[in-house]
């Protein structure tokens, strides 16, 4: 503990320092004041959530849906109970505005309410058609499973993961991002309150080419699911493939298009393209940080966005005014500024373009906006992941469409018209897991599928496609009538 925040980690439902003693400092962002020391798991402690996670798996795997599903509901319950710690946690860990943490917690609670009853939807099929037999399929957990997630949305990366993981009859081992470690463990105390058994989720902390790491190379852990950036993805599946070939699914980055046609509802497209880049300091994946707009409402846009943009506060997370809160850390401001000099050259900034002063402390950087931008510069190729709004012109379909899917990502992509044809064909032509129509990220329905095309990640997520990503598939051939030969 430190102080009253918990800081060690969750094995077999009891809070216990790494066996080396390691921990991790973290440091404020908005204040750079020191948080606390985290503990830090190695490959002993891995260990003990690995044994402990073996045993409970095989009793949880036998308890029938119904005596389960009541812990998820008192689980979303406690989230919503305790929201105010957990954004203070979040907030004061990686910087989240206590206004928007709000959504964080309904998501949450929404997603453990949401795959309560998931295991009745755990359905193989049968077949009749081989003379003889009835065959059929049946799907089981794969057994002790591991997520790795990061720290923008951590409390929602880590229901999408664990319970659907849960739900399939898994027990699991979770690392959170060495960013924001503090939330997820106050998730840890209410998962133990809510009755979820001894060592059937397991919680880690620290840093990734160390505790992250071993989990990608265990030998007996036969999945894991990893959110995270493209080049981490990619190292997780090295390591899968190196060590026992585990299965993979991967929700990376996004470089997401926006394309506003002229006769588009303007004030609406605006305000949501605008939404999309700026909310949670734009450190969202599928945050619509390439905009289109038709050549001739450029300005019309452009002066749309900036009032609103300029209308929000930024400052301290904790005040329950503040719209946008500093970077993630310090490394995150850096490489969002970094990028910021990189349009300078090769665009023309309209708005922002250097780090906001909040009392000359903190990693805040300035909402800004480029217009006109070269497309082969690094801010309009790589993800920035700040509240960097890039805006280009476009005259035709064809043209916007090609220069939409000119990229290497392909998690999210919008269209803004009034045009339902038009709407129909860029929702076929796109190149990405999802496309909004009139609309941007954040969207989502708890039952329709996320994910990526391109390098932006590999499997889906939620609703029942993320308990199929934690389960395996068995064919079972049964002969009932030996007057039937096949050899
Ligand atoms: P990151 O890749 O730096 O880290 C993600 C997680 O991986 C962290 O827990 C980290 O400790 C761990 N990690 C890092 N190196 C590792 C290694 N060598 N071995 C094992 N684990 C390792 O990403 P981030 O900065 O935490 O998150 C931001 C990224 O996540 C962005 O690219 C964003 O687009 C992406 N993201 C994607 C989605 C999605 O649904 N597609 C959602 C949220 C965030």
């Amino acid at each position: 503990m430190s102080g009253t925040i918990e800081t060690r980690l969750f094995i077999n439902n009891e809070f216990v320092p790494a066996r080396s003693g390691s921990t991790f400092a973290l440091y404020n962002p908005a204040t750079e004041d020191h948080v606390a020391d985290v503990s830090q798991a190695e490959a002993a402690d891995i260990e003990d959530a690995f044994i402990a996670a073996t045993a409970a798996q095989k009793e949880w795997e036998g308890i029938p849906p119904m005596r389960k599903s009541p812990l998820y509901g008192k689980l979303a319950g406690l989230i919503m109970l305790h929201g105010d710690e957990l954004a203070r946690l979040e907030a004061i860990s990686m910087g989240k505005p206590y206004s928007s943490f709000m959504f964080d917690k309904m998501a949450c609670a929404g997603l453990f309410g949401h795959y309560a009853s998931a295991a009745y939807h755990i359905q193989g099929q049968s077949s009749l058609n081989t003379p003889g037999m009835i065959n059929m399929t049946i799907k089981q957990p794969y057994g002790v499973v591991a997520a790795i997630i990061p720290w923008n949305v951590s409390l929602i990366m880590f229901a999408m993961k664990v319970a659907p993981a849960i739900a399939a009859g898994n027990a699991i081992i979770v690392k959170t991002s060495e960013k924001a470690p503090l939330a997820c463990l106050k998730l840890a105390a209410l998962i133990k309150q809510a009755g979820f058994p001894p060592g059937l989720i397991n919680i880690v902390s620290g840093y990734g080419n160390i505790t992250g790491k071993v989990l990608a190379e265990h030998m007996k852990i036969r999945k894991i699911a990893f959110t995270g950036s493209v080049p981490t993805g990619k190292k997780i599946m090295q390591m899968a493939a190196a060590s026992n070939l585990k299965n993979v699914t991967l929700e990376l980055g996004g470089k997401s298009p926006a394309i506003i046609f002229a006769d588009a509802d303007l004030d609406m497209a605006a305000k949501a393209t605008e939404f999309s880049i700026h909310q949670n300091s734009g450190q969202h994946c599928q945050a619509n940080s390439r905009v289109f707009v038709e050549e001739g409402i450029l300005d019309q846009y452009l002066e749309k966005v900036v009032a609103i943009m300029t209308s929000r506060k930024l400052g301290n997370p904790l005040e329950k005014d503040t719209w946008q809160g500093p970077q993630g850390d310090e490394t995150q401001q850096k490489r969002v500024l970094s990028m910021i000099e990189n349009g300078k050259t090769n665009g023309e900034l309209v708005l922002g373009g250097k780090a906001a002063d909040v009392g000359g402390k903190g990693y805040f950087v300035e909402p800004t906006i480029f217009k006109n931008v070269n497309e082969d510069a690094e801010i309009y190729r790589e993800e920035i992941f700040g509240p960097v709004l890039l805006v280009n012109t476009f005259k035709t379909e064809e043209d916007v469409i090609r220069r939409a899917n000119d990229t290497e990502y392909g998690l999210f992509a919008s269209v803004y018209t009034r045009n339902f044809e038009r709407a129909m064909r860029f929702a076929k032509l796109l190149e990405s897991g999802a496309v909004g129509v009139n609309c941007s990220a954040p969207t989502q329905g708890l039952d329709m599928p996320v994910g990526g095309w391109k390098q932006s990640g590999v499997g889906r997520e939620m609703h029942m496609y993320a308990v199929e990503n934690f389960l395996e598939t068995k064919t079972v051939y049964f002969k009932f009538d030996h007057s039937f030969d096949m050899h």
